[in-house]
């Protein structure tokens, strides 16, 4: 998981390779580098650990000059962060420069095999391994820099989207996929000449061309000044690349007035939400569209279970997911780490349906998670908010969320779309098994549909949390307790917690409470308790009562009206009331608010907290 740029045309390389870089930051950032081929033909490769930033400062007196260039911005997963291992990475003779995202699993092997050869690495990564395994096959083979890339590539176990430059050819740029995303955009330079752009997704490549070609795995292409493409598989054989017409435009990228990117994606979930049901409500005739189900109705109707494969924030959606499926649907769920489904031996039967959910649509461990549950015969649909994502592709159905690019690290709007498109998928199923009386599904469609207004609200009336966030800032530990359809929200709250502030966090199912965690209540310990007038309220009264003869801090969430919770709370966070299964929905905007202003008040990074990235497409 990193961000790979690279650009072949007029212009000068290393600005576009910066700025795309930036752009890249939030895939990985503990250490940045660029190669670039100047005219005298060098190839210069500069390299900085840190965020992008030490290495724009460190090559501010280098030549950086040359129309033809690759950067990467790494997330290390074999060798250290530091300048060495940082990409990208020379071959022995210094004439190949190679930047990767993935992991290359067997390059122990390939490394000592070369290293018999005498050949001599300097860094701990798989990465320039691959690269001395290019240069290796150009001398046994005597072949070109594409050859020995297709030849050393079927050498190659694991995940990769490499880019390469070749000195002895400055007006050629290769690049390879297998796993790991990798998007060529088609441009023209301001005299009207042929330009290429790589990007490890679109962000870097949007304000110079919406033109682009998402390589396909296994696919490697080559560029040439004179604007020609041709893209072959390993094996040589020319493929035909779909030009796609992107429709995303740079100002969703941008942060929108906000300081950060996860307060922008906050405050953007009603939109987003509106986006996300659009065309799939219609409250004309009160039903549910969704097309991934409708074109696959026998397969939901006929299905015994479906699985919930995730990780992170997309596996508490699933468990939401799950409790509403069931209630709705009637179909048994289970949800799983797609982490520890995928190296079981999970009993599939070809009639389940495996679900996967995945914002980025490219977590390595949920895309191993489905292709095992394919192998074995499953249906397989993703919930994905990437476009052309990876595993969108590798499903046979599925449902994009809409929700526009999310740049926060710790997710907010990704998470609220992905509960919203699985309450979808369960009105959708349940109005085809009609396991809902129609008076039933119609009012749930009619909740649904002022789900966003209520987010509007819900923010409006939560603004101030950041007037007394300040007090947490002491505390080493909180807990977040919720029943039902709230625990998982209690489970996310924690996690959001966690993530950006760095202060440990559990969540709890409220009533396990006296099973074990309430021997950690003291005065010390702020205990968030999701408490809506709904459901399971009076015992949730009765946990908060068993908090409160400990001393511990009670922070609220209750609906809008309450008062009995509100005067036992310390703090309390008003939610407009709804179903409880929509609960979550709102309920979790609060606790994301108050991570954020806890995150802030600490002084943390809150858009890329420590040893975190956005999309984590390494196992
Ligand atoms: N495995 C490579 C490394 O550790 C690439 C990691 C990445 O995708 O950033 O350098």
């Amino acid at each position: 998981m990193c961000g790979i740029v690279g650009y072949l045309g007029e212009e000068q390389a290393c600005p576009i390779l910066i700025k795309g870089l930036h752009r890249l930051e939030y895939r990985g950032y503990d250490s940045s580098g660029v190669a670039i081929i100047n005219a005298k033909g060098d190839l210069n490769v500069y390299k900085a650990k840190g965020k992008v930033s030490a290495l724009e400062e460190s090559i501010k007196e280098k030549d950086t000059t040359g129309t033809i260039g690759i950067a990467h911005t790494r997330w290390a997963t074999h060798g250290e962060p530091n300048a060495i291992n940082a990409h990208p990475h020379y071959s022995e003779s210094k004439n190949l420069a190679l930047v990767h995202n993935g992991i290359i699993e067997n390059y122990k092997s390939l490394r000592t095999e070369m290293e018999k050869n005498n050949m001599t690495f300097c860094s701990q990564t798989d990465t320039e391994v691959l690269v001395q395994l290019v240069e290796y096959m150009m001398n046994t083979h005597n072949c070109d820099m594409y050859t020995a890339v297709q030849l050393a590539l079927k050498n190659v176990i694991g995940a990769y989207a490499i880019a390469i430059l070749d000195k002895s050819h400055p007006d050629q740029l290769v690049c390879a996929r297998k796993g790991s995303p990798l998007i060529i955009g088609l441009g023209k330079s301001a005299n009207g000449r042929a330009e290429f752009f790589l990007g490890s997704d679109a962000t870097p490549i949007i304000e110079y061309t919406n033109k682009v070609i998402y390589l396909q795995d296994e696919e490697i292409a080559i560029m040439d000044r004179s604007g020609h493409i041709d893209i072959t598989n390993l094996s040589n054989v020319k493929q035909t690349p779909q030009l796609v017409t992107l429709q995303m435009n740079l100002d969703q990228l941008e942060k929108g007035g906000y300081p950060h990117f996860m307060l922008k994606e906050i405050w953007e979930q009603p939109n987003a939400l509106r986006t996300c049901i659009r065309g799939r409500l219609n409250m004309a005739d009160k039903d549910v569209l969704l097309s991934g189900i409708l074109d696959h109705k026998e397969k939901f109707l006929n299905c015994n279970r479906i699985i919930i494969c995730a990780c992170g924030t997309s596996w508490h959606s699933a468990l939401i997911g799950k409790y509403f499926i069931e209630e709705a649907a009637q179909i048994p769920v289970e949800v799983e780490y797609a982490s520890e489904f995928r190296y079981r031996n999970p009993v599939i039967y070809p009639n389940d349906i495996v679900i996967a959910v995945s914002q980025s649509g490219e977590t390595a461990d949920t895309l191993a998670a489905i292709q095992l549950a394919k192998s074995k015969g499953a249906f397989l649909y993703g919930i994905c908010n990437v476009i052309g994502s990876s595993i969108a592709r590798a499903t046979d159905s599925g449902t994009y969320l809409h929700v526009g690019p999310e740049i926060g690290v710790a997710s907010t709007k990704a998470f609220t779309g992905q509960v919203i498109t699985l309450a979808l998928l369960g009105l959708a199923i349940a109005k085809e098994k009609k396991t809902l009386s129609d008076e039933m599904f119609h009012m749930l469609v009619n909740e649904l549909q002022q789900i966003p207004d209520k987010m509007q609200w819900t923010l409006e009336h939560n603004k101030n949390i950041d007037q007394f966030a300040q007090m947490f800032t002491y505390c080493k530990n909180f807990i977040y307790l919720g029943r039902g359809y709230n625990y998982p929200v209690a489970l996310e709250g924690a996690l959001k917690l966690k993530e950006i502030s760095y202060i440990h966090a559990e969540g709890y199912p409220a009533a396990e409470m006296k099973h074990g965690p309430i021997a950690l209540i003291d005065e010390e310990m702020p205990v968030v308790v999701i408490a809506p007038k709904r459901g399971m309220y009076e015992k949730v009264v009765s946990n908060i009562q068993e908090i409160k003869s400990r001393k511990g801090k009670i922070i609220s969430v209750v609906t809008e009206g309450d008062t009995v919770v509100r005067d036992m709370s310390d703090y309390c966070f008003v939610i407009p009331d709804t179903r409880d299964c929509f609960v979550p929905l709102l309920a979790v905007i609060p606790l994301q608010l108050l991570s954020y202003y806890v995150a802030i008040a600490k002084g943390r990074n809150v858009d890329q907290p420590r040893n975190l990235a956005k999309s984590v497409t390494v196992e």
